[in-house]
């Protein structure tokens, strides 16, 4: 079975390849969208989920194949869930996203949040096949930990652990992660 990523992103579908890895998940496989494809998806949803769907079926229009799209984000309690769908977008650069999120949140106590991640998987037909999602609950660090990972990682202590995401290896996080909660539920569905 192959199924195509709703990215042009090699990151992120490597990120997919290894979590299949993790759970045993052989015989598919997964690609990029062709990098030759415009592949511009306005992600105009008003929730995870809505891009997820977004993205999923321009890849599916642009391909004809299966094709699975995530979104995904973090979100902080205090912040009524902010910066959540707009994580990728809420200042200019990783280091600036950081810094905000840490200023505004510097008089909090409530330092709450989650990484969420919703999957979309259509099926050659254009038809939604299965949706998921899945969390990771954490909290806001109050500086910065770490050198793995991306984004808001340095600053999202893991509950449960005394780790940030960036001081965890690619393949703990790959255990633990938003993505990979989700992907295991997609895994489970596959399977039957
Ligand atoms: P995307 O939908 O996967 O492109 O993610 C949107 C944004 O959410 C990213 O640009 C990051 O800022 C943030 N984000 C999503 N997943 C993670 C993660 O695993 N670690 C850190 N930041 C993340």
């Amino acid at each position: 079975m192959k199924i195509i990523i709703a990215t042009q992103n090699p990151h992120k579908v490597e990120e997919i390849r290894e979590i299949a890895k993790l759970y045993g998940m052989s015989g598919i496989e997964f690609e990029a969208i062709d990098s030759s494809l415009e592949f511009n998806p306005d992600e105009n949803g008003q929730t995870f989920e809505e891009n997820s769907f977004i993205k999923a079926k321009e890849a599916n229009r642009l391909t004809g194949e299966y094709t699975l799209a995530d979104d995904s984000g973090l979100c902080v309690e205090s912040l009524d869930g902010a910066p959540g769908i707009h994580s990728a977008r809420y200042a200019d650069t990783a280091q600036k996203r950081i810094d905000k999120l840490l200023d505004a949140l510097k008089n909090s106590q409530n330092r709450k949040a989650k990484f969420v991640c919703a999957l979309t998987l259509i099926n050659p037909s254009g038809e939604v096949e299965f949706t998921t999602r899945g969390e990771c609950l954490g909290e806001i660090a109050t500086t910065q930990s770490g050198t793995h990972g991306f984004g808001y990682d340095p600053v999202f202590l893991v509950d449960g652990t005394s780790k940030t995401m960036a001081d965890m290896a690619e393949d703990e996080k790959n255990k633990i992660s938003h993505r990979s909660r989700a992907m295991q539920k997609l895994f489970d569905y596959l399977k039957k």
